[in-house]
């Protein structure tokens, strides 16, 4: 097997690896490392999740420490482009990380945060700096950067940043960089607006591939359950009140959709926090901070807030709305299941979302397993339920929590499921593949999941 040191890393970044815990190049790592290093543009077709940043960023990083240089004042020599300022903060610190023993610079500049310490950040030159288009355009205006000096770009979830109508600026940003440099351009889709954004910023780009979109991230197992909008909150409730859920990122389409179902877990006293635009980015750190540590089990989020989400363990990704644009699918499962682990995808789908699930299962090449939702709404045994915080005498300090518990019946968001709970799904097979009359796969009252075209280990829910 290929080691990071057969594809040439130098010893300090080996060093900062073992930190890392890194054995094993992934294989995005060991396609695009021999590209970079021969000074070659390259188009990475890659999801997140599959190592990329590590990918972009070690060659980057050996080739800088090569050929130390000052980058000049207000400048820098590597340019990383980000969507989001998670993603790009996250990058920043990526960065950090592997070169933690070459004694390079690294600034991280996105809106929302104050412009004075960027410019500070970027005063004498850096040798990598990571900004999302935006704000760095306004240090563009303001003279607090110039490109001029730029070696090596990176454009990074190019997709995203056509979604979020980053395209002029972008293209400005071309405009003003160096022509002689090393480009590379990674992207989790690629349709032809991408290829368009591509050429305009490429020069005889090498191409290369990981987990092409179509398949979906093969490891995440995937279900969807159909349920009217109005009953989502509590098949949510229901869902999360099992303890084999143990950090959970709950999509919702919109951010007041995000807040109103943050509330809802709150008020029925989950551990729950919500990440999205509207929050300030003091509110989106300390949210994101508490999950990845553990002490916020479930973060409701928007798509877009949810882009730089680097979280390893998410052990589930709840989509409690579908979203509208199928790619946004496989972005979204790929934050569960990340660097080798397993992970569980469970979709709402409500009626008027059927459509969506239809674009979904047409891209990804293979019908997603309907869950029951008798089993999602089944009363977890004692051992299995969380234990959610209560306030003095057992009470919740929050009036919402101390109504009585609601009853969640079959019948209430699924028409032709069994009423009661505990009850078995109807069963037209074996144990081992249950299947209701549609022939959908469901999930038995013991916990174990259907059968799957991909099953690999025992279901977590
Ligand atoms: P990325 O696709 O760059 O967002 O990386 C996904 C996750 O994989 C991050 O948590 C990285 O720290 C981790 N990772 C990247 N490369 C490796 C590697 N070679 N071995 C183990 N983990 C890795």
């Amino acid at each position: 097997m290929t080691t990071f040191q057969e594809l040439g890393v130098s010893a300090p970044i080996l060093k900062a690896l073992d930190a890392e815990g890194y054995t094993t190049p992934t294989p995005i790592q060991m396609k695009a490392l021999p590209i970079v290093q021969r000074g070659s543009d390259l188009i990475g077709l890659a999801q997140t999740g599959t190592g990329k940043t590590a990918a972009f960023a070690l060659p980057i990083l050996d080739r800088l420490h090569q050929d130390r240089k000052h980058a000049g004042e207000k400048s820098c020599r590597t340019l990383v482009l980000a969507p989001t300022r998670e993603l790009a903060a996250q990058i920043g610190d990526s960065f950090r990380a592997y070169g933690r023993f070459l004694g390079l610079s690294t600034a991280v500049v996105f809106g929302g945060a104050s412009m004075m310490k960027q410019k500070q950040a970027m005063y004498r030159g850096v040798d990598i700096l990571v900004a999302t288009p935006g704000r760095l355009l306004d240090h563009v205006s303001q003279r607090s950067i110039r490109l001029d000096k730029v070696e090596i770009l990176v454009l990074d979830e190019a997709d995203h940043m056509l979604d979020m109508g980053f395209i002029h600026d972008l293209r400005k940003i071309a405009t003003i960089l160096p022509r002689a440099r090393q480009t590379l351009f990674f992207s989790a889709t690629m349709p032809k607006a991408i290829e368009e954004l591509a050429a305009q910023f490429l020069d005889k780009p090498e191409k290369i591939a990981v987990t092409p979109v179509s398949s979906t991230a093969e490891r995440v197992e995937q279900a969807v359950i159909h349920v009217e909008q109005s009953k989502k909150q509590d098949l949510l409730h229901a869902l999360l009140g099992q303890k084999s859920i143990k950090r959970a990122l709950v999509f919702a389409r919109t951010k007041h959709g995000a807040d109103r179902v943050m509330k809802k877990l709150d008020a029925a006293g989950f551990s729950a926090d919500a990440i999205h635009g509207n929050k300030s980015q003091g509110q989106r750190i300390r949210a994101l901070e508490g999950f990845k540590k553990g002490q916020t089990r479930i973060l409701v989020a928007t798509e877009v807030a949810a882009r730089g989400i680097d979280v390893d363990d998410i052990t589930h990704v709840i989509n409690f709305d579908l979203p509208n644009v199928p790619e946004q699918y496989v972005h979204r499962i790929g934050r569960t299941a990340r660097a080798g682990t397993d992970g569980i995808a469970i979709s709402f789908c409500a009626p008027d979302e059927r459509a969506y699930l239809r674009d979904i299962e047409r891209l990804t090449k293979q019908a997603v397993p309907v869950m029951d939702t008798e089993m999602s709404l089944r009363t977890p045994k004692a051992d299995e339920r969380v234990q959610r915080p209560k306030g003095p005498a057992g009470r919740s300090p929050h009036p919402a929590r101390n109504r009585a518990p609601k009853k969640h019946h079959a019948s209430e968001t699924h028409g032709k499921a069994h009423a009661k709970q505990g009850h078995a799904p109807s069963r037209s097979r074996d144990e081992g593949d249950r299947r209701d009359r549609k022939g959908n796969a469901v999930w038995s009252n013991n916990g174990a999941p259907p059968k799957y075209r991909k099953q690999r280990k025992p279901t977590r829910v």
